[in-house]
């Protein structure tokens, strides 16, 4: 038995047929026939080894939706037909600190769902059924496939920071993590600012839920913002001005990074110091937050915006991420 799929041989490579015969079904493994699969910027940056990790043939693919085909002999979680999520992360150890306190996304020995394994632009996958998560009802798996990455990836940092209503939080590139991030905040109550480079994303941005939008590429207009915001979240895969960003923050607030930008960032100390103000990282969420993301989400309505391909189409739909073209995440479809 064969898993039919679209893989890319080398780096910047566009991706083409390819098959392979999976690992007999574990246990604890369900198999999971998929019907969707969001395209994050992160599939771009491994495809082209931006980051030094990939294996080729690289079948891309994290923002997994589908139902549940087979489930191994030890799985009582989940049984045939049920409908499924997968995101980024696909194992980890269950007995480390971090797994033991709510933090898996931190375990050393986690795996991705794509490195070294293949993702998702395929019709079916196996994967350890922990990492397979119950989608509620109220979420229409076009809208939810985005959830199991971005969204978790945005959700997780402002419930870690604690951020409460009434704070001002601000997003900084709205595309596919940042028209999520508008929502969740606004959901959670908070004052909502977008930071874009897209002027013509203003209007949209407001719809998901920013009070205010702030065109980045205008010097004046972000100076403007200085000493304005509690938590900044930059979802961006570009070198920006990070000290102008951390102008725009209050006394203690925070920039945290979800964004992969390539370049180093240099800031002065002062910068830090003065106004007591924190950068810092977060990467995807554990598994108890994805559940709670999805609950959040049903009931708050968040849904991400998506344009549907099929999945032969995989190449169009990559394009237009790597464009900034797409409005706000490119889903392929098997259904
Ligand atoms: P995306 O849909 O392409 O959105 C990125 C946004 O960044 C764009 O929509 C654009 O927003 C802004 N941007 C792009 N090029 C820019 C430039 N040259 N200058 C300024 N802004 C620019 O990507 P995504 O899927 O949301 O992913 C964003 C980043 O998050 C990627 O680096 C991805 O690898 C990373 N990521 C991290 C995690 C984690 O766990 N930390 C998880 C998932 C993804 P505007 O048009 O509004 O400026
Ligand atoms: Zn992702």
């Amino acid at each position: 038995m064969s898993i039919h799929c679209y893989a890319a041989r080398g780096p910047r490579r566009p991706l083409a047929p390819f098959q392979y015969r999976p690992a007999p079904l574990g246990a604890r493994e369900v198999e999971v026939a998929i019907t969707h699969c969001g395209i994050c910027h992160s599939d771009v940056h491994l495809i082209n080894d931006d980051w030094g990790i990939s294996h080729y043939p690289l079948v891309p693919g994290h923002e997994i939706v589908g139902v549940v085909s087979k489930a191994g002999a030890e799985v009582d979680s989940l049984k045939a037909g049920d409908r499924v999520g997968i995101g980024w992360q696909r194992s980890s150890c269950g007995v480390c600190e971090w797994c033991l306190s709510g933090s898996d996304n931190l375990c050393p020995d986690s795996e991705a769902i794509c490195v070294g394994h293949h993702g998702g632009f395929a019709e079916r996958i196996r994967c350890d059924s922990r990492y397979c998560f119950p989608l509620p009802a109220a979420l229409g798996s076009e809208n939810a496939a985005p959830l199991l990455c971005a969204g978790i990836t945005v959700y997780s940092p402002l419930r870690h920071h604690g951020i409460t209503a009434n704070m001002k939080v601000g997003v900084v590139g709205i595309g596919g993590l940042g028209h999520l991030a508008l929502q969740f905040a606004r959901a959670m109550g908070c004052e909502v600012t977008a930071f874009s480079s897209s002027p013509a994303k203003k209007e949209e941005a407001l719809a998901f839920g920013a009070g205010r939008f702030v065109p980045v590429s205008d010097p004046k207009a972000l100076r403007r913002a200085a000493g304005s915001q509690d938590f900044i979240l930059s979802t961006v895969c570009a070198d920006i001005d990070w000290a102008e960003l951390l102008e725009a923050l209050r006394p203690n607030g925070k920039l945290c990074l979800v964004g992969v930008s390539p370049g180093d960032i240099r800031i002065s100390p002062d910068a830090l110091i003065a106004g007591q103000k924190s950068l810092c990282g977060s990467m995807i969420g554990g598994r108890a937050r994805m559940g709670e993301m999805l609950e959040f989400s049903a009931r708050h309505g968040i849904q991400a915006k998506t344009e549907v391909l099929p999945m032969a189409r995989v190449n169009d739909a990559i394009r237009k991420v790597e464009r900034n073209q797409a409005r706000y995440r490119m889903l392929l479809s098997n259904i």
